[in-house]
């Protein structure tokens, strides 16, 4: 039976460990939280001292971890001096592409096969197994990461060679920002009009504006499917993750010399919500911030 190594139990991790579990794996757990590596245990998943035993032995290392800095500190740690020649490093975490890639060349100059995986969906996603995934890496690392990756996933799409999964996940959710900001003001703009909300929505939402953040997500109560804003704007996509995710996309906008006045628009509006309401929202909440943030 393939081992697994799975490093990051959080929001994401738990959920998405569990339906590795489920799917009949053996996976070997570990979180520096005790809770969180309490529910992977309960979810099925075999409780590990630390995450040295969890990637001894193990086939496959995946990491959802939070940022860049904590993956490429558990790859020096602990996976490098640890795991197999030839073992493959799954990471699913959101980083910066930088970092994606010096991470895939340091494992492969060890003789392991990395790739990035990252992942779209929230934490609904990942503890329905309906994730997208990303994926960064030769063909060999796709290969092999395919049915581990699809698991925990509705769809795995080679993107590119390593770091390309980071690219296509930041370059996506810039657009989701933009988005989801021009979806507020066009309905704050629209309510300031007279218009009643649910008749822009009807219309907006088959005429040429339409997007995601306004039909699977809208950001108005009682408008559209029901979204966080149904639930006072709780759950969801937490601001911070799309303030990060938008900085790791003017950081790789920057590296390249791409131009991208929309996107930088949209962190700087992102950069203020979460600052003047630190209690934390979701990411649509937004609109409700709108007219002082401008
Ligand atoms: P989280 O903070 O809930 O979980 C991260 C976990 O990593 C925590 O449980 C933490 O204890 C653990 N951790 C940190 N350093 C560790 C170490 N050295 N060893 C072992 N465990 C360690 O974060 P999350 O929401 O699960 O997000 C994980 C990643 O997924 C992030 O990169 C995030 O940007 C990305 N992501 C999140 C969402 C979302 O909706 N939450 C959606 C898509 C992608």
């Amino acid at each position: 039976m393939t081992k697994i190594a799975f490093i990051g139990l959080g929001n994401m991790g738990g959920g998405m460990a569990a339906n590795l579990a489920k799917a009949g794996y053996a996976v070997r757990a570990f979180d520096l939280s005790a809770d969180a590596l309490d529910r992977a245990v309960e979810a099925g998943c075999e409780r590990a001292a630390s995450a040295a035993e969890a990637i001894t032995g193990a086939d496959v290392v995946v990491t959802m971890l939070p940022a860049g800095k904590h993956v490429a500190a558990v790859y020096e740690a602990d996976v490098f001096p640890n795991a197999a020649p030839g073992t493959l490093l799954l990471d699913c975490s959101t980083i910066d592409v930088a970092t994606a890639k010096s991470n895939a060349e340091a494992a492969t100059a060890k003789g392991f096969v990395a790739v990035d995986a990252p992942v779209s969906g929230g934490i609904a996603a990942a503890n329905a197994g309906t994730l997208t995934f990303m994926v960064g890496g030769t063909d060999e690392g796709f290969e092999r990461g395919q049915p581990v990756l699809a698991k925990m996933g509705k769809a795995v799409i080679h993107a590119g060679e390593s770091g390309a999964g980071q690219a296509a996940k930041i370059c996506n959710n810039m657009l989701l920002g933009a988005t989801m900001v021009a979806t507020c003001e066009s309905f704050l703009l629209a309510e300031k009009l007279g218009l009643d909300l649910q008749k822009y929505y009807d219309i907006a939402s088959v005429s040429s504006g339409q997007s995601w953040s306004m039909t699977s997500y809208c950001p108005v109560p009682g408008v559209g499917p029901e979204s966080p804003a149904d639930r006072d704007y709780k759950g969801g996509f937490a601001a911070p993750l799309m303030l990060k995710d938008l900085r790791l996309a003017m950081e790789a906008a920057g590296s390249v010399d791409a131009h991208v006045p929309m996107g930088a628009r949209a962190a700087a509006l992102y950069e203020a919500f979460v600052a003047g309401y630190p209690e934390g929202h979701d990411f649509s909440g937004i609109i409700r911030a709108l007219d002082k943030l401008a």
